[in-house]
Formats: C-alpha cells, structure tokens, sequence
C-alpha cells in the first residue's frame, strides 16, 4: 500500500493515516484484554510489550472496533474452502476464518441455549431445571465476550506437550467457551459444579459463560457421538459416545483422546472424547501445539466487591511464551 512513488501521494499519507487509526484501535483492543479474573488469569499471549502503555492508554474511540473486523475478514473469503469439515460445523454466530497456518475462531460466547445465568427479563432466561438437586445458582450473570482464538489450521502432536491453562482451551461449536478441569487456583472442581446450569455451563467472574464439562445442549441436539468443539490445539472434542458405546477414561490416554477416522475426518485424527468422570475434556494438557487465545474487551459486570483476590497465574513450563 505504500509502495506509491511520485503520484497519488495524497492518498497514500491518506491511507498512512488510516493504518495509524487501526493500529491504535488494535493496541486499543488489546489493552482492554489484561485485566485477570480468579478463575481467568490473563493468558501468557496476551502480554505487551511495556513500551506500548503510553500508547494503549489513548482511549481507542468507540467507532474502532468495526473498522478492524473488515480488515481481519478479508483474508478467508477464498481459503473457506480449505477448511477441514469440522469447522463447518460451527454455528453461524462463529467467525471462521483462515489466517496463514491458522484458523480463527471468533464468538461473543454467549450459549445459543436458554440459562437461569440470563437475565430474569431476557428472553433466553429459563429457570434451572435440570436434575442436580443440590444447584445453587452462582452469582453474576451472562454477558458477552470477544473471543478470539487461533488454532492451528493442521494440529500437530506437540514434542513437549503444554498444560491447558485456566480460561478457555477451546470452543464449542455453538461458540461457548470450553473450560478445564479447574477453577480458581487450579484446583479440582468442587462445588462449583453445583452452579452448572440445566445444560452444564456457567458463566465466571466477568460473565463469560463455559462448560468445564459435556455440553448437554449439544449432545441432546446433535448426539452424544457427535462433534462438541476443538481445543486450542486444533484437535476437535466428541461427545461421551462413540459407536453406541460410552467412552470412560480408560478407553483415552493421558491427554483424554486417542485417534481413528470420525465423521469429520474420514482419514483420522487425534481427537479428545467427554467422559462423565474428572478430567471430562482434556486431560494432562494439550495433545498438540496450541495457538493463541485473545480475550478482547467484553465482560462489563465489575468483580463483585469482596471477590477473592487475583492469583498471580503462573507461567506453564513448556507453555507458549
Ligand atoms: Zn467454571
Ligand atoms: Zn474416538
């Protein structure tokens, strides 16, 4: 764009100027994406470079957003059909696109499914009616996100395999947030289990709804052997069932997969399988190398007063820098 020499010199300072504007509105963005949550730590990927504070400190305006999208959007409208079939499967309300060696998955993350975590006076709130006698509904409501995950277009066995970190380590296909097997401080789910909704999920601390177990929505709507999502590794999740069996852990190895052809891939694949049992998704970490998570803004609901103090997360050995 800058390669212009002696002519149409106005528009290329023009189009200089408009590069400037999103590249605040990137830094902007950014910024926005840092502040940690318990069970939320801020991911390792997103840290940033001291020397650009000054500039992320300059309020991104609030037209900046959608200017950036176009520029994100452009890049797939020839590769889509490149991706491999399981992304075709990711409801209408998830971006999906190809980025060189990586797919984008982008989502507000809010479930496609009713939740007593909606709002009363929303539309999509439903009462809990599931079968937990001990549900106690968690306090906070669901709110929308800027999810902005990039896997690896072909997953790869990592050499040294990484731990999934708290927050997302993948995406359902109906954009919702795919947690681990921990909450705040790493430690096993206790009765944080008894705020999952009728369909499995909960929202954390800023409103961002997750299934840290089966999506039940999915799998009563698609099948319990059907495809619920991809980690961050880019290796795709399938539900508790596989030819009428049901999967138990020790059908799976260590990392809660094994591999054979499924319907996404007729050639095979490593892929993890729900199980009713701890860990459920994942579980000594990633199978592969993961990619890269973005948060983005979102969130509005502050941290109610007297929540518990941020954990300082702690760097994985083997994790991305
Ligand atoms: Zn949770
Ligand atoms: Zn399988």
């Amino acid at each position: 764009m800058h390669r212009g020499k002696n002519f149409a010199r106005g528009a290329t300072i023009a189009l200089a100027r408009a590069s400037v504007l999103i590249l605040f509105a990137s830094v902007g963005c950014i910024t926005i994406q840092v502040a940690p949550t318990p069970e939320l730590p801020a991911a390792p990927t997103q840290n940033i470079p001291a020397t650009r504070a000054p500039i992320a400190a300059t309020p991104a305006p609030p037209t900046a957003a959608p200017k950036v999208e176009p520029t994100r959007a452009q890049t797939p409208a020839t590769a889509a059909g490149n991706l491999p079939a399981a992304y075709k499967k990711f409801a209408s309300t998830v971006s999906v696109s190809i980025e060189g060696d990586f797919v984008v998955l982008k989502s507000n993350g809010v479930p496609d499914h009713p939740s007593p975590y909606f709002d009363r006076s929303d539309p999509r709130y439903a009462a809990y009616n599931g079968t937990n006698r001990n549900y106690q509904q968690a306090p906070g409501k669901i709110s929308e996100q800027n999810l902005v995950l990039r896997v690896p277009l072909n997953p790869q066995k990592a050499a040294n395999p990484a731990r999934t970190q708290l927050g997302p380590i993948g995406m359902a296909i109906n954009g919702v947030a795919i947690f681990n097997q921990f909450q705040a401080q790493n430690q096993p789910l206790g009765n944080e289990i008894n705020s999952f909704d009728q369909f499995n999920g909960h929202p954390q601390q800023e409103g961002m709804y997750h299934y840290h177990v089966e999506p039940l929505f999915l799998t009563a709507k698609n099948g319990k052997a059907s495809l619920i999502g991809l980690l961050l590794d880019g290796f795709p999740v399938y539900g508790p069932e596989e030819n009428g069996k049901t999967i138990t852990n020790n059908d799976l190895d260590g990392f809660h997969g094994h591999s054979h052809a499924t319907s996404e891939y007729s050639d095979g694949i490593y892929h993890y399988h729900i199980t009713a049992e701890s860990p459920y998704i994942n579980g000594n970490g990633y199978y592969g190398t993961p990619g890269t998570l973005d948060r983005g803004q979102g969130g509005q609901p502050p941290a109610p007063p007297g929540a518990p103090p941020v954990g300082s997360p702690q760097p994985k050995p083997g994790g991305r820098p």
